[in-house]
């Protein structure tokens, strides 16, 4: 499928400030440092791990939320930060989010009806009748009914929220829905029947996701893509079957043997990872895996290691290969 976005050696360093009245800054957190990928057309792109890798700062990025420190975000062909206002407006509609807590995404005034509504009637130039329509259909797709249009969204279970979410979200008809841990706040029966959801509607909205979460198994289950974070960076990026296969970094390793314990179509090395994730503020030199990596060798404390080509399409970066 053709590329829609691309992301080209993009970073978020926050100051780090002393000082109340005159305030200096004394560091920067470096939360992504120079991160590089693709997002396809109707397909999915996993982005995983640790919490505080950057993953959810990459997604601020992607919605506007925050502007990068330096780097390309390429959507359509189009530069999204040198763009004119009405191309950057375009881009806000095209890119939608859900997020792990849908409160933070819904009115709590509004009643579900105008709460789907209200991104059309900002984005789009549509007749009331129009609107109504669509909100009933997108209710009925995300497996509710014209019943609960006239709910407030408190009346609703979490699963049901985040439905609505959904429904929001799809309702500008985007090219790109940022889902930033959609599943991890539902209760485990809940979270298979969303994320079969969002297959669905992705088969028939021809809309493509990156999808942030902390675990590999709901990346397996739904990614066409998966980029492994650690520490602000990229460090393993891959079709989902050749990652699941043949998983090369260390880390990506270690991720695996925590999260999948015992999977036979799994191969995997028994990585243990130990230690804490270092921080971001003054990240280690070379490989910043290094001081938790179970295989690290004298070169890795200090050369940083440059991306090797697996296969076609896996790009992994450890002094390994
Ligand atoms: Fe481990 Fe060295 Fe590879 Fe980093 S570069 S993951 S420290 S082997
Ligand atoms: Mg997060």
């Amino acid at each position: 499928a053709e590329v829609i976005l691309e992301a080209q050696d993009l970073k978020k360093y926050f100051p780090v400030t002393k000082g109340l009245l005159v305030s200096k800054v004394t560091g920067w957190i470096k939360a992504v440092d120079g991160i590089s990928f693709q997002i396809r057309a109707g397909e999915t792109l996993g982005v995983v791990g640790e919490s505080g890798c950057g993953k959810s700062t990459t997604a601020k990025m992607l919605l506007m939320l925050e502007e990068p420190t330096e780097g390309i975000i390429r959507f359509q062909g189009r530069d999204v930060h040198n763009a004119t206002h009405a191309e950057r407006r375009e881009y806000r509609s095209s890119v939608q989010a859900v997020f792990q807590d849908p409160w933070s995404s819904l009115n709590p005034r509004m009643r579900v009806r105008d709460v789907i509504a209200e991104p059309m009637i900002i984005n789009l130039n549509m007749s009331r009748r129009d609107v109504q329509d669509r909100v009933a259909k997108l209710l009925n797709d995300v497996g509710l009914s014209s019943y609960h249009a006239n709910l407030y969204p408190h009346e609703f279970s979490g699963g049901q929220r985040q439905r609505l979410a959904i429904a929001r979200a799809l309702s500008v008809e985007p090219k790109l829905i940022v889902l930033d841990e959609p599943v991890s706040a539902l209760d485990v029966s809940i979270r298979a029947q969303i994320m079969n959801l969002l297959k669905d509607l992705q088969h028939e909205y021809q809309v493509s996701y990156m999808l942030i979460a902390h675990d590999l198994a709901t990346v397996r289950y739904m990614c066409d893509w998966v980029a492994v974070m650690y520490l602000g960076q990229i460090v393993e990026f891959a079709p989902k079957t050749q990652l699941f296969n043949n998983a090369s970094h260390p880390y990506t390793k270690a991720l695996m043997s925590a999260a999948l314990p015992s999977h036979p179509d799994i191969q995997k090395e028994e990585m243990i990872l130990t230690g804490e994730v270092p921080s971001p503020l003054n990240p280690p030199e070379g490989c910043r895996f290094h001081p938790r990596c179970p295989v690290v060798m004298e070169r890795c404390s200090h050369e940083v290691p440059q991306l090797r080509e697996m296969s076609p399409g896996h790009a992994v970066y450890c002094h390994l290969y």
